[in-house]
C-alpha cells in the first residue's frame, strides 16, 4: 500500500514523530542516552560539531531529549522546542533569556501562583517592569503606554480559575505594539489547544501535567520560532538556569505522550460531566469550566480548544469553610496540588495561602482568585465513581 500525501494525524504524530527505529538498533522503545558528554575522533571534528551547535555536552543536548523536543515542536506547530527541568524552569529560562534590564512585560492579572511570584517579586529585582492587565478584555492592552513591552504573557485556561482568554485577539493587539506573545498552555496540552495556530509566538508547558500525564516526573518546555528557542537554549539553559531535563524524565514524557490524545478525550468528557453535576447542585455557588453550557466564554473556548480539558474551579455557598469540609469529605478524589494526572486531584488555594503566610507573610492569592475557590483536576476514573464521590461529599457539607 502506498502512503497518501495526507499528513499523519495528531495521535499518530504523538506516538511516532521524530523517531525512526532504524537509527537506534531497531529499538521500538525510545533509548535513554545516559551520558553527560560526547567524544570525538579528532579536535577538528569536535570543533566542527561545536561550531554547528551540535551535541558536545548534555546540559544543552541529549539524543533522548532531542526526540522529545522535535515531537513537541511538531505537535504545537512550532519551528523548534527546548525542554527543561520543570515548568518553573521553563518560565525562568524564557523570561531571563528574552528580557533585559529596562524591558517591560505585560502579564494577565491572574497567573499560576509561582509565575505570579516570579512576575511580581522576581522580575522587578532585575530592573524589568511588570505591567498586570486584565486580558479578559483584550482592548485593555490599548491602555498600555510603555514602549518597552517585549512580551505579553498569559495562561489559557488560567490557573487556578480555568478562565479562557482570547489568544487571537490578544496576539493581534500585542503584535501591533511590537511585543511577542507567550501562552502557558499547560491546562490544555497540544491535544486540546495549539496557541501558535491562533497567533501566539511561543507556547510554554509544565510537562509535569497533562503532557506526561502520570504524575511521576517534573519537566517544562517552550516551543516557538527557531531564533527564540536558540536563545533559550544558548543563554538560558547554558548559563542562566542550567535547568536541564534528565534523559530519564524525557523518556517518561515520550511514553506518556503516546496516550495524550486518548487521555485528553476522557479527561474532557469526565470534566464536563462533573462540571454539569456541580453547576446543578444546590450547595454550589458557582462553577467555571471552559465548555460548561451557558459559560460566557463558551464560544471562545470552542473556537480555540477542541474540548474543555479537565481543569475547573468552583465555589460553595458555604465559602472558605465549605471548601475545606467538601475536600475532607472526598474519598476517591485526592487532596494534592498538582494536576493533569490519571488521578483526580483537588486543591484549595485559599487554605494553602493562609498556611504559607505563617512562614512567608508576603504570600498572597493571585489577583482574581477568591478565598472560596476550589480547583479540581478531573482524572481518568469512571465518570459514575467521580459523580458519586462529589454527591456524597457535598451531602456532608
Ligand atoms: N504553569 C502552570 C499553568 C502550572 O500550573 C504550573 C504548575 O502547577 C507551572 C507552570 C509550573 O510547572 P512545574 O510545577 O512543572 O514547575
Amino acid at each position: 500500500m502506498t502512503r497518501s500525501n495526507r499528513p499523519p494525524g495528531f495521535a499518530t504524530r504523538a506516538i511516532h514523530h521524530g523517531y525512526d527505529a532504524k537509527d537506534h538498533h531497531r529499538a521500538v522503545g525510545t533509548p535513554i542516552y545516559m551520558t553527560s558528554t560526547f567524544a570525538f575522533d579528532s579536535v577538528d571534528e569536535a570543533e566542527a560539531v561545536a561550531e554547528a551547535g551540535g551535541a558536545t555536552y548534555a546540559r544543552e543536548h541529549n539524543p533522548t531529549t532531542a526526540i522529545l523536543e522535535a515531537r513537541l515542536a511538531n505537535l504545537e506547530g512550532a519551528e523548534a522546542c527546548v525542554v527543561v527541568a520543570s515548568g518553573m524552569a521553563a518560565v525562568g529560562t524564557l523570561l531571563l533569556s528574552l528580557l533585559s534590564q529596562g524591558d517591560a512585560i505585560v502579564v494577565h492579572e491572574t497567573l499560576y501562583s509561582n509565575t505570579f511570584a516570579m512576575a511580581h517579586d522576581g522580575l522587578p529585582r532585575f530592573g524589568i517592569e511588570v505591567i498586570p492587565v486584565d486580558l479578559a478584555n483584550p482592548a485593555n492592552l490599548d491602555a498600555v503606554v510603555s514602549k518597552r513591552v517585549k512580551l505579553v504573557y498569559f495562561e489559557t485556561p488560567v490557573n487556578p480559575t480555568a478562565q479562557v482568554l482570547d489568544i487571537a485577539a490578544i496576539s493581534a493587539r500585542a503584535h501591533a505594539m511590537g511585543a511577542k506573545v507567550v501562552v502557558d498552555s499547560t491546562f490544555a496540552s497540544p491535544a486540546v489547544q495549539r496557541p501558535i495556530e491562533h497567533g501566539a509566538d511561543l507556547v510554554l508547558h509544565s510537562l509535569t501535567k497533562y503532557i506526561n500525564g502520570h504524575g511521576d516526573m517534573l519537566g517544562g518546555a517552550v516551543a516557538g520560532d527557531a531564533a527564540s528557542i536558540a536563545k533559550l537554549r544558548g543563554l538560558g539553559l547554558r548559563y542562566i538556569t542550567g535547568a536541564t531535563l534528565s534523559p530519564m524524565a524525557a523518556f517518561l514524557v515520550l511514553r506518556g505522550m503516546k496516550t495524550l490524545a486518548l487521555r485528553m478525550e476522557r479527561h474532557g468528557s469526565n470534566a464536563l460531566a462533573v462540571a454539569n453535576m456541580l453547576a446543578a447542585h444546590p450547595k454550589v455557588a458557582w462553577v467555571r469550566y471552559p465548555f460548561l453550557p451557558g459559560s460566557p466564554t463558551l464560544a471562545l473556548a470552542q473556537k480555540q480548544m477542541s474540548n474543555g480539558s479537565a481543569m475547573l474551579s468552583f465555589g460553595l455557598k458555604d465559602g472558605f469553610e465549605g471548601a475545606r469540609r467538601l475536600m475532607d469529605g472526598l474519598e476517591l478524589v485526592q487532596r494534592a496540588v498538582s494536576l493533569g494526572d490519571a488521578e483526580s486531584l483537588i486543591m484549595h488555594p485559599g487554605s494553602l495561602t493562609r498556611a504559607r503566610q505563617r512562614t512567608r507573610p508576603e504570600a498572597r492569592l493571585a489577583t482574581g482568585v477568591t478565598e472560596d475557590l476550589i480547583r479540581l483536576s478531573v482524572g481518568l476514573e469512571d465518570e459514575a465513581d467521580l459523580l458519586e464521590d462529589f454527591s456524597r461529599a457535598l451531602a456532608r457539607v
